[in-house]
């Protein structure tokens, strides 16, 4: 648990009491958990129909994130400020999974299609000032395209401040079961991470497992810091200096009041250790530092 500064002890423990004397009998489980970490939230396609989660619903929680004081931060910076022992407060990274993935595969469906992003997704974060992590499947994307995903626009995304992590190079169906050989595991994690670099200047950091599914996990982490998985709840602290981070589910928390319970306790902790201000770009976004 992170040390509290008195003003803060006090600010807690008047929370809890009067927790306990709204909630009356059912107090002790009503209590909200204080939680110490920077959670991750996993999305993928916003869109009217057929979705994870309606543009209605993401516009809430980017709306909960910013009422509840939240900023969001990139894989190399939270990656900075834990290795220098400091868990900054209100920081939340949104990781957003298969841009670009060329599958239609029933079991990952959820594919942001560029029109959807640019209509749903891109205005709602740029709205609260919220940036994002894009896991691009590198494999199959065209140097321009004026009706889809292209390098020139990820290119100008990350130029913009959003965060380019590999989502993999093809997103093979077999990864979902390790039926891939380990030599297409190997060259999924260096040839996507090669892409990106040549195409955006700089080596990822992060990669986002396809299907969550973890196989080879040592030969990732020769390439890539921060590996995230999928369907578990939890919040990016870090052990050591390569790590695994578990990602919230948004179809989980689609009722407002429970989004609110769900990433509240998040927004007021932290050891509140000093941060850098992070560089900003002309338009007064965060510079992406990788
Ligand atoms: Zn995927």
């Amino acid at each position: 648990m992170p040390k509290m500064t008195r003003k803060e002890f006090i600010k807690f423990t008047t929370a809890v009491a009067l927790e306990l004397l709204l909630r009356n009998g059912e107090a002790s489980a009503q209590v909200i958990e204080k939680k110490s970490g920077i959670p991750v939230i996993m999305y993928h396609n916003v869109t009217p129909k057929d979705s994870e989660l309606t543009p209605e619903q993401f516009e809430m929680q980017m709306r909960v994130l910013n009422s509840l004081g939240f900023k969001t931060i990139t894989s190399q910076e939270a990656t900075n400020c834990l290795q220098r022992g400091e868990l900054p407060r209100g920081r939340i990274i949104l990781t957003i999974d298969d841009i670009a993935n060329p599958q239609n595969y029933s079991i990952d469906r959820l594919t942001p299609t560029y029109q959807d992003w640019n209509k749903h997704m891109r205005p709602t974060l740029e709205k609260y000032g919220f940036t994002a992590t894009l896991g691009v499947v590198t494999g199959n994307i065209p140097e321009r395209n004026n009706n889809g995903w292209s390098w020139e626009e990820i290119r100008k995304l990350y130029r913009q401040g959003y965060e380019i992590a590999s989502h993999s190079k093809t997103h093979d169906i077999r990864m979902n079961k390790g039926e891939l050989p380990k030599e297409g595991f190997l060259r999924e994690f260096q040839e996507s991470s090669d892409e990106i670099k040549q195409k955006c200047g700089t080596a990822p950091i992060a990669y986002i497992w396809p299907f969550g599914a973890i196989y080879h996990e040592r030969d990732a982490k020769g390439i890539y810091n921060v590996l995230y998985t999928v369907w578990e709840k939890g919040a990016l602290i870090i052990k050591e200096q390569l790590i695994s981070v578990p990602r919230y589910h948004p179809d989980l928390h689609k009722q407002e009041d429970d989004f609110t319970r769900t990433f509240g306790p998040y927004a007021e902790l932290g050891t509140g250790g000093p941060i850098e201000k992070p560089p900003q770009n002309k338009f007064g976004r965060i510079r992406n530092p990788l």
